[in-house]
């Protein structure tokens, strides 16, 4: 099953080239007030949503063609965004060779330096496009797999992990280069873009075999498959859930491959990662 959110917080069921809206789904959801839980509530009951959607849209739900519909984040409210640092090889080099990159910054292996967190307030969809938060600094696109965790869990074993996952989307984790703190440089508003929408392990064979690549203004920039990641997914999330509980809705982006490079207002990125579909995001000025 494929779920994008679009336009004004509406749900819909992604079939080939056409969006089912099926945003009557949400009427399942619990009525929830203030203080509002700390995981996404969509994701939380995603199989009775999945479920209902997949009635509607049987039932001859308004369709709508993918490419008019402004895409947001699949996830709407994540409780944290958890992220891999240099967890590609080759990255790993580009990091510790680029002075652009490492900003005398020591780049440490993931399994010492561990994950970091991004704000959640930095989570956006395809159709924001990223705004340049730092013109000054040098801005870099990083795509990445994104998994969206669907079942609370501490201390998940790996074998366990795939288990805990909702599903997968692409994600973009922009960041700024500079010496401050990940969590700062990789936070500015829109520098993490989640989409084009939720694609549920069902539909993928595993995630630890995907290709993923993105282009600038049809320039090939970055392209790899996740079989090199240095840490896999089931052993990032026992290595997150070690630290955190994981939530339905938590977000883990598992690090970028080597090719990240610089971009600018106007730019056009196009990502795409195989079985999770592509997306266009634009770089603009603030
Ligand atoms: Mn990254």
């Amino acid at each position: 099953m494929k779920l994008c959110r679009f336009n004004e917080g509406r749900l819909g069921l992604v079939l080939g080239e056409e969006v089912a809206d099926v945003t009557a789904a949400l009427r399942l959801l619990p009525a929830r007030s203030y203080p509002f839980p700390d995981h996404d509530l969509l994701v939380a009951n995603l199989d009775a949503i999945g479920a209902e959607a997949a009635r509607l849209a049987a039932a001859g739900a308004e369709r709508h063609a993918l490419g008019s519909l402004r895409l947001l984040s699949p996830v709407a409210n994540p409780g944290k965004v958890v992220a891999a640092p240099v967890n590609y090889l080759k990255h790993l080099a580009e990091a510790r060779e680029d002075k652009g990159i490492h900003h005398q910054n020591q780049i440490l292996e993931i399994q010492r330096v561990g994950m970091f967190l991004k704000a959640t307030s930095s989570v956006e969809g395809p159709s924001a496009g990223v705004k340049i938060a730092r013109p000054d600094r040098r801005n870099d696109h990083e795509i990445e797999l994104a998994v969206v965790i669907g079942k609370t869990g501490r201390n998940i074993a790996a074998g366990d992990a795939l288990g805990h996952v909702a599903g997968y989307c692409i994600g973009l984790d922009m960041t700024v280069r500079g010496p401050e703190e990940r969590s700062m440089r990789k936070s500015p508003d829109g520098y993490t873009v989640l989409g084009p929408w939720l694609t549920t392990p069902d539909e993928l064979a595993d995630p630890g075999q995907l290709e993923l690549a993105i282009t600038v203004n049809g320039e090939i920039r970055q392209r790899a498959n996740t079989r090199d990641l240095i840490i896999k997914v089931p052993e990032l999330i026992e290595f997150a859930s070690s630290f955190y509980t994981l939530k339905p809705g938590d977000v883990l982006l598992t690090g970028t491959p080597e090719g990240v490079s610089q971009v600018y207002p106007g730019d056009l990125m196009v990502a795409d990662i195989e079985g999770l579909g592509r997306m266009a995001v634009a770089i603009h000025a603030d």
